[in-house]
């Protein structure tokens, strides 16, 4: 038997991490059960449960599990992408969120080994330059973080593409992780059409540094408190 939602640890987090993943289907990055999202607690993390669709997703069934993807709490089997989520949290202490989904357009450049190239304004602001694509690796253990740190570590995209697999996208928060994942599918499938057009004219490397520092340091709302949803997030 699942927790009451007030004994659960973590209430407003497992709420907001639940609103987070009715997201995932909204933008069309998912189907079915798969894909998931992650938060950082103390010594751990919050994510989805294995093989529960997005409908009957209670903030209750959230699977708190330490580090090294041991549960602490919740009676339903965590992700089987845990080990990964885990992995990325004790390589990357910046990162408060992990999102990874099978989104179709960003999955079928994945599927082809190659990276997402940069040929849009809006990749150079969010990515700050093509979207990298790791190499293949299995699911179940620490495969895949290994591969996707090795990737992300230092790098400016807050997404990775893995060969033959899909997406994962790492931020400040939950929330700003999700956002990558939505912008990493919108500009795959705007590079996916572009490329079935001609031939698509990737962004000068100087360009990409320019847009990329405006839109980090000087885009947005600045003189405005962030909204505490927004924290960590970079300014849209
Ligand atoms: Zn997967």
């Amino acid at each position: 038997m699942t927790l009451p939602h007030s004994d659960s640890p973590y209430p407003e987090l497992r709420a907001e991490l639940h609103a987070l993943h009715l997201e995932l289907p909204k933008n069309g990055l998912v189907t079915w059960t798969s894909g998931n999202i992650s938060a950082r607690v103390d010594g751990g993390l919050l994510i989805k449960p294995s093989g529960v669709t997005f409908d009957d997703l209670r903030p209750e069934q959230l699977v708190h599990t330490d580090l090294d993807a041991q549960v602490l709490c919740g009676d339903l089997s965590p992700s089987s992408d845990t080990a990964t989520h885990a992995y990325i949290y004790r390589e990357l202490p910046e990162v408060g969120g992990v999102v990874h989904t099978h989104s179709p357009y960003a999955t079928a450049w994945a599927a082809n080994a190659r990276e997402i190239p940069c040929f849009l304004t809006a990749m150079a602001d969010e990515f700050g330059g093509p979207i990298p694509c790791g190499g293949f690796a299995l699911i179940g253990g620490e495969e895949i973080g290994r591969e996707v740190v090795r990737v992300l570590r230092g790098h400016r995209s807050p997404a990775i593409i893995l060969q033959n697999h899909g997406v994962f996208t790492v931020g400040r928060t939950p929330r700003a992780a999700l956002k990558a994942a939505v912008m990493c599918e919108d500009v795959a499938r705007t590079a996916f059409l572009a490329t079935q057009l001609g031939r698509p004219q990737p962004l000068h490397p100087a360009d990409i540094d320019r847009l990329y520092d405006r839109y980090t340091h000087v885009y947005g709302q600045q003189a405005a408190p962030a909204p505490q949803k927004e924290e960590g997030e970079v300014v849209s």
